[in-house]
C-alpha cells in the first residue's frame, strides 16, 4: 500500500519504520526534523498524504488531530483509510471521524497499548472503532505493527476501550503501591508480598507483569530508576480523558477521579513529571499516614 504517516515521534517513527521494512511505501511527515531509514521523509503534508491507499496519525492530542484532520481530509483520495492511533478524547475521535466520512474516506480510531517497546517489536494492541469494512481493509497494517487488534465498534468506541483499560491501569497500579507500602511498614519481605499476592486474588497487570519494587517479579522500570517505560505524565493524560468521558455521558467513577488527583498532585506539584507511572511506590514509601 501507498501509506502517509503523519507523527514520527517516540511511537509512530518505530511503527512506520515497522511498514517500511515490509514493504509498504510509506512517506512519513511531522513539524519537527525526524531522520527515519526505512520510510521517505517530507516536509509537506500534502505530499504525504496524496494519492495514498491509507494515512495513519499519531499525535499528542485531540486538539491537534483535529487541526492536522482538517488538513488532510480535503487532500486524501476518496476510499483512502484514515487511521488515528494517538489517544485522545472520544468527543474528537467522533468528529474526526464524521468529517472523514463525509468526505468519502474510511475512518477508523485505532489507539495502542504496549508503549514504545511494542510500537518497536510490532507487538502493539489496537482498539478500533469504526466501520467493520475500513477495519478489515486495514487489517495487515495492523498485523504488522501489532499482535491483536480489537474491533470495538462503531467510530469512538476505540478511544472509549483505550481510556475504559488505562483508568483500571491507574487504579491498580497506585492499588499495587499502596499494598507494598503497607506491607513494608508490616514487615513483610517484597519478594513474600509479590509471590502471594502475583498468584492470589490481588493479582493484577500492574502487579505480575509490571512490579513497581526494584529486584521483585519480571525486569520493569522499578528495576530501572522509574525511567519510563509509560510515564505518570501520559498515566495523568489518560486518566483526564477518562474524566472527561465520565462527565460526557454522566458516568459515576469515583476511583477513577482518585487516581486523576492523584496523579496529577505527583506530576504538577511533586517529583513525577518524567518518572515512570511506577514510581507511585517510592512515592508512598516516603509518606506517613495524614
Ligand atoms: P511524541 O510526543 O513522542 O510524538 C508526537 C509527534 O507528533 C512528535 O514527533 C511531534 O513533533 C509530532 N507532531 C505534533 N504536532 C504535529 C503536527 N501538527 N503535524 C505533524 N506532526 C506533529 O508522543 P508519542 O509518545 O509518540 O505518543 C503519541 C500518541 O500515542 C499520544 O497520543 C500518546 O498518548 C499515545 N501513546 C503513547 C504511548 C507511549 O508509551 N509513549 C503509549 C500508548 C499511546
Amino acid at each position: 500500500m501507498k501509506i502517509g504517516f503523519i507523527g514520527l515521534g517516540n511511537m509512530g517513527l518505530p511503527m512506520a519504520e515497522n511498514l517500511g521494512k515490509s514493504g509498504h511505501d510509506v512517506t512519513g511527515y511531522d513539524i519537527a526534523q525526524v531522520p527515519t531509514q526505512n520510510i521517505r521523509n517530507t516536509d509537506a503534508i500534502l505530499t504525504c498524504v496524496s494519492g495514498a491507499d491509507a494515512v495513519i496519525t499519531m499525535l499528542p492530542n485531540g486538539a491537534i488531530l483535529r487541526d492536522v484532520a482538517s488538513q488532510i481530509i480535503p487532500l486524501m483520495q476518496p476510499g483512502a483509510i484514515f487511521i488515528d492511533c494517538s489517544t485522545v478524547d472520544v468527543e474528537s475521535a467522533r468528529q474526526v471521524a464524521e468529517q472523514a466520512e463525509a468526505a468519502g474516506l474510511l475512518p477508523l480510531d485505532a489507539p495502542v497499548s504496549g508503549g514504545t517497546g511494542g510500537a518497536q517489536a510490532g507487538t502493539l494492541t489496537f482498539m478500533i472503532g469504526g466501520l467493520p469494512e475500513a477495519f478489515e481493509k486495514a487489517r495487515e497494517l495492523f498485523d504488522i505493527m501489532g499482535q491483536k487488534a480489537v474491533h470495538c465498534g462503531p467510530s469512538g468506541n476505540g478511544q472509549a476501550a483505550k481510556i475504559c483499560n488505562n483508568m483500571i491501569l491507574g487504579i491498580t497500579m497506585i492499588g499495587t503501591c499502596e499494598a507494598f507500602a503497607l506491607a513494608d511498614k508490616l514487615g513483610l519481605d517484597r519478594q513474600a508480598m509479590f509471590d502471594v499476592v502475583s498468584t492470589s486474588s490481588g493479582q493484577s497487570w500492574s502487579m505480575n507483569t509490571y512490579c513497581p519494587a526494584p529486584g521483585v517479579g519480571p525486569k520493569s522500570p522499578g528495576d530501572n530508576n522509574y525511567i519510563p517505560g509509560f510515564a505518570a505524565d501520559l498515566m495523568l493524560k489518560d486518566l483526564r480523558l477518562s474524566q472527561q468521558a465520565a462527565e460526557a455521558v454522566d458516568a459515576d467513577t469515583p476511583l477513577g477521579q482518585a487516581a486523576t488527583t492523584l496523579y496529577e498532585t505527583f506530576v504538577e506539584h511533586e517529583d513525577g513529571k518524567g518518572r515512570d507511572f511506577s514510581a507511585m511506590l517510592p512515592r508512598f514509601e516516603n509518606r506517613k499516614r495524614s
